[in-house]
């Protein structure tokens, strides 16, 4: 028996919560992502922070995507997963010295950069090595990406990126560096976007700080856009794919690119998001004064962001067809925070069904903790119960 694309005989017998992943979806997405970037000679780095699942990685890797790291462990991880050292691209705005020896190393292909201090850095250890660091300037393009401010990071009040002010100066201090060479400009504004025309203001501002630099004289060959575009997680079985189609053209209409320019793209969730649902049995329904909890064995360790950003799964009973009720479904961990939802509509839940947290692929897995001394989930892969 299946329910929907849960292959439900086959997980009776294992030890629940898990991550499962649809290893078909994630080939049809990155197909996808493959052919609509290629229309533009469009590059693609995958932003690994989203999911570092080594299995999921070399399915990744096998669609000749780069990686987008944002620390030395994920440069491992990447390396690991087979993708080569001159696709990965090294963002972050902490870099530790070991980082950034390691990345010199294994010879990147570009490092993100966010500060004077961060430059300066960099050039004193390439010049210890003898070798030259090439760079892209993370800017702050000072664009409201219109989604939860935790995710945000284009605004002016933000950590991340060097702001429109100060840009000229930060580019004069990275030109005067002897063992820096500046190849490229950076923009992220933020995550889930699904507003697109979000995209149409970031293609705007780049096209005005492009100008500002090439004033100035420097030549950027590589325009990187960042990720951020969103996935539909009420809907991930009508909606399974964003629409890169889209995305890619609006780009590839608003960008002002120059001869010789590459556009890089850095997509983390709209990539693996909706392969993933972290599955889990009912463990108890506890009558409440006003409302029924559906207590699961997976929590707030194995999926933190309902906890996190008060973030929205579909939750589905994948093993019951009875009436739906309403349920607060919540998990072992000592937590209040630990609620997966309050007033979900469940198929009426029995102690041993299974519950799939839908679009659980991005940020899940990677973000899971031993908080109350638990054991970090497994993962199954459709392809391995056919
Ligand atoms: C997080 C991040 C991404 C990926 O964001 P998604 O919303 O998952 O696509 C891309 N680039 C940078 C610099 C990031 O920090």
């Amino acid at each position: 028996m299946t329910k929907g694309i849960f292959p439900l005989d086959q997980f009776s017998g294992l030890r629940t919560p898990f991550y499962f992943y649809d290893t078909d979806l994630l080939r049809k997405t990155l197909q996808i992502v493959k052919t609509e970037s290629e229309k533009y000679n469009f590059h693609v780095h995958y932003a690994i922070k989203a999911n570092a699942n080594d299995r999921i990685l070399s399915i990744i890797n096998s669609y000749g995507l780069g990686v987008d790291c944002v620390s030395g462990g994920e440069i491992e991880a990447a390396m690991a997963a087979g993708f080569s050292a001159d696709k990965i691209v090294y963002a972050g705005v902490g870099k530790s010295d070991w980082e950034i020896e390691l990345a010199l190393d294994a010879n990147i292909q570009c490092f993100n950069v966010e500060s004077i201090a961060e430059l300066e850095v960099i050039n004193s250890i390439a010049c210890s090595k003898n070798k030259t660091a090439k760079i892209a300037l993370r800017v702050n393009p000072e664009v409201d990406a219109k989604t939860h401010h935790y995710i945000t990071t284009g605004l002016k009040e933000n950590k991340f990126g060097v702001s429109m002010e100060l840009l000229d100066k930060v580019l004069d201090r990275a030109i005067s560096l002897s063992n820096i060479e500046l190849i490229g400009l950076h923009f992220h504004v933020g995550s889930q976007i699904t507003d697109l025309s979000v995209f149409n203001d970031v293609c705007t501002r780049i096209n005005i700080v492009l100008k500002m630099v090439e004033k100035k004289g420097v030549s950027i060959q590589i325009i990187n856009v960042g990720g951020g575009l969103g996935i539909n997680y009420q809907d991930p079985n009508g909606d399974p794919i964003p629409d890169f189609a889209r995305y890619f053209k609006i780009f590839n209409e608003n960008l002002q690119v120059k001869e010789g320019q590459e556009v890089h793209f850095e997509p983390g969730r709209s990539i693996v998001c909706q392969c993933g649902s972290l599955i889990t049995r009912v463990l108890y329904i506890k009558e409440g004064v006003n409302k029924n909890f559906c207590i699961v064995d997976a929590g707030m360790t194995e999926l933190i962001r309902p906890a996190l950003y008060q973030a929205y799964h579909l939750i589905e009973n994948i093993s019951s067809d009875e009436i739906a009720e309403k349920y607060e479904v919540v998990g072992p961990i000592c937590e209040s925070s630990d609620c997966f939802g309050k007033d979900v509509e469940l198929n009426k839940a029995h102690r041993g069904n299974f519950i799939a947290m839908r679009s659980a692929g991005a940020y899940g897995q990677i973000m899971a903790s031993q908080y109350n001394c638990r054991t970090l989930p497994a993962a199954y892969y459709s392809e391995d119960f056919k």
